[in-house]
């Protein structure tokens, strides 16, 4: 291996930029060349390829985001695409690429191994929903995002004794609900893993808590169920307290990452270094039971987790 490209794909998670610098750092102190390929699988087919020095990575591991920009690519779906693809890393004398992105880059990435180049994964999503790690970058920092905003709902919810329903990111999986609603000691956690779309028993629920003095009732509830303002609309007509819907939307996705965000990047940026150095491709870095271990893709993609293995977590939903 003598020069390695590094791109980031799918959604924008906050560590992206700390797991980009620790890609170009580790390579250069090896002697290899790198070369940073902008706005995803799109740099790669247009072409949109800088070199990367030490400055190119200086002051960005505090902030959000990714200096290289992201993109979703129907092209690189086709097989053409990719094609070009990799007629462009053999180009350039990209003999490796590193690939940070969610699952979908992940089968990206298992494409561009099947032309001849070189690719190692690294979880990269603030949705924790990929299957063969206990971490993704950008969770955590998403997670504080998001439960520090809830906390500020939880104020006024309380001096208004009303009911909250706060909607937080995570597409289809329900772990950045889980996470704050326990974090943020919510009274009803909606997972879409679990929901049986009964609202009588949520409204129940809440008339409870009234009758017990509780001066408010956050709910927190998952993007892949969504419909908070409907939903608020119909609690608010059937118990008559006062309810509002706040959606927090994509400043979960922005914001300096976190301390763990910047060091588990970095060592999975590092690690994803190494890898290529061994002459490995087609594998994901994954932080597994305690430990950064790689994975084949192809047995990383086959792999798959539910809310249910959190089922200690999970359980702390009960009521209150
Ligand atoms: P997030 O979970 O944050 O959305 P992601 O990586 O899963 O991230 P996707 O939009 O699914 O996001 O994938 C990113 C890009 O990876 C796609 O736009 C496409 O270019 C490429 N990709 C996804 N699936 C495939 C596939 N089966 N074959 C080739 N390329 C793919």
């Amino acid at each position: 291996i003598k020069t390695i490209g590094v791109l980031t794909s799918g959604g924008d998670a906050p560590g992206m930029n700390p797991a980009i610098r620790a890609v170009v750092r580790t390579a250069l102190a090896k002697g290899l060349k790198v070369k940073g390929i902008l706005k995803g699988y799109n740099g790669l087919i247009s072409d949109e390829i800088i070199d990367m020095d030490r400055h190119s990575v200086s002051d960005i591991i505090q902030r959000g985001g990714t200096i290289l920009y992201t993109a979703r690519s129907m092209e690189f779906m086709t097989q053409e695409g990719q094609e070009k693809a990799a007629d462009t890393c053999r180009r350039h004398g990209i003999d490796g690429i590193v690939v940070i992105g969610g699952d979908g880059s992940f089968r990206g990435a298992q494409k561009l191994a099947a032309q001849g180049i070189n690719t190692i994964g690294l979880p990269g999503t603030i949705d924790l929903d990929i299957a063969c790690t206990d971490y993704t970058i950008g969770f955590d920092t998403a997670v504080n995002t998001a439960m520090e905003a809830i906390d500020k709902v939880r104020d006024t919810s309380t001096s208004h004794e009303r009911c909250s329903i706060i909607e937080v990111m995570g597409r289809n999986a329900g772990y950045i609900a889980l996470w704050c609603g326990i974090a943020n000691g919510a009274e009803d956690i909606l997972l879409p893993e679990r929901y049986n779309n009964d609202e009588q028993e949520l409204i129940n629920h809440i008339i409870e808590g009234r009758k017990k003095g509780k001066k408010h009732h956050l709910i927190i509830n998952a993007e892949g169920i969504g419909h908070s303002t409907g939903m608020a609309r119909r609690i608010e007509a059937a118990t008559g307290i006062e309810t509002r819907a706040t959606i927090l939307g994509y400043m979960q996705r922005g914001g300096s990452p976190t301390c763990k965000d910047r060091v588990y990047a970095s060592v999975m940026g590092a690690k994803a270094v190494d890898l290529l150095c061994e002459g490995k491709s087609n594998r994901v870095v994954a932080y597994k039971n305690g430990q950064f271990v790689d994975y084949d893709i192809d047995e990383a993609l086959a792999m798959t987790k539910d809310i249910d293995d959190y089922e200690f977590m999970v359980s702390l939903m009960i009521s209150k």
